[in-house]
């Protein structure tokens, strides 16, 4: 039994514990609510988003399907981006000389010796995986959804090479499956665009994931943090851009010199043009670009991996998963996570 002078401290205690309840509600939605990501993380990162569509664990299988790019055969430029090695987006198991399904048979096969119980994604990756007639893009598409165990596919494309005539099969085809467009975004500023000859602008970069979003399509991006012109105070300017984009997923990735590139001979007569991060400062700037995303954004990766005999600059011989352990480690360390910053609605 309470007496009425200890009820008095119990009722005075139990306003104490209300308030606070109250304050941790409060803070619970103005902080965590505005961290829409998994728990103890500090960033949306991709396996979630993908745990969220599959009831099972899903790899990405990368497909050559032969495909060529309208930036290097003259409909849109000539050349190619003058960072791009085309070598350095294919694995071992990907050659263009088998079939999309004997590619995926194979692909399938690495994986499961570790992972038997793994189903896949076919990710249409090197060159411009939408550069075909409609019919063409449909059987190549199928084929790859038509082998057992690929639960969907992952199209990287230009955003200048997606017709509204593909969107409408696209489309079709979301209804059926798992289906992301990837876009190569790489930057938001026209001057840089146009120097590294990319051959299409910003403004075609948010048209085509308008014309995406609105035909019901998840679409992706990645984006190139270090391109000659854009130092840090221009990154963070781009985040406002790239969270202005209905994307769902975003690669980053450091610039990478490769061999055999435009870019590596600009390198060697202009070294003052470029600014090549080392590991260290590249974590803190990822971060910088995070605090200042749209919350809600899938982080795909963070860094690219170029093959070691491509490579020329910079080397930091850190794997990806060993980059995004640091990453998470400066995250706590800084007591930060993604939009922490961000200034949209
Ligand atoms: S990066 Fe893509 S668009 Fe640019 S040249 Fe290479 S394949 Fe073509």
């Amino acid at each position: 039994m309470i007496s009425f002078e200890s009820r008095d401290i119990f009722f005075a205690h139990r306003g104490k514990r209300a308030v606070f309840v109250r304050f941790v509600k409060i803070t619970y939605l103005c902080v965590w609510k505005k961290r829409p990501m998994a728990k103890g993380m500090r960033y949306n990162d991709f396996s979630t988003f993908l745990s969220k569509e599959f009831s099972y664990k899903v790899q990405k299988i990368s497909v050559n399907a032969g495909f060529t790019c309208p930036n290097r055969d003259g409909t849109k430029g000539f050349g190619g981006c003058t960072y791009c090695n085309n070598q350095t987006f294919n694995p071992a198991y990907c050659h263009v000389e088998k079939s999309i399904a004997r590619q995926l048979e194979d692909g399938k096969a690495f994986f499961s010796r570790k992972y038997p119980q793994m189903h896949y994604l076919a990710y249409f990756q090197a060159y411009t995986n939408t550069y075909a007639e409609v019919d063409k893009l449909r059987q190549m598409y199928e084929e790859a959804l038509s082998v057992d165990g690929i639960e969907g596919i992952i199209i990287g494309t230009r955003p200048d090479c997606v017709s509204d005539e593909l969107l409408d099969y696209l489309a079709e085809l979301n209804r059926k499956t798992f289906l992301l467009v990837e876009y190569g975004i790489e930057s938001a500023s026209d001057k840089t665009l146009q120097m590294i000859n990319r051959g299409h602008t910003f403004a075609c970069t948010k048209d085509a994931f308008k014309r995406t979003k609105e035909h019901g399509i998840r679409a992706g991006g990645h984006v190139i943090l270090g391109l000659p012109g854009e130092d840090h105070e221009e990154l963070m300017r781009q985040t406002k851009q790239i969270s202005e984009l209905p994307l769902v997923t975003l690669k980053l990735h450091q610039l990478q010199l490769i061999k055999g590139t435009r870019m590596a001979l600009e390198y060697k007569q202009n070294p003052e043009m470029f600014h090549l991060y080392a590991a260290d400062e590249y974590v803190e700037t990822v971060i910088d670009y995070l605090e200042r995303l749209r919350p809600d954004i899938v982080l795909e990766r963070f860094v690219s991996q170029s093959p070691k005999e491509l490579l020329i600059a910079p080397d930091w011989g850190m794997k990806n998963y060993e980059f995004t352990e640091r990453l998470k480690r400066r995250l706590e360390e800084r007591d930060t996570w993604q939009g922490k910053y961000y200034e949209g609605n």
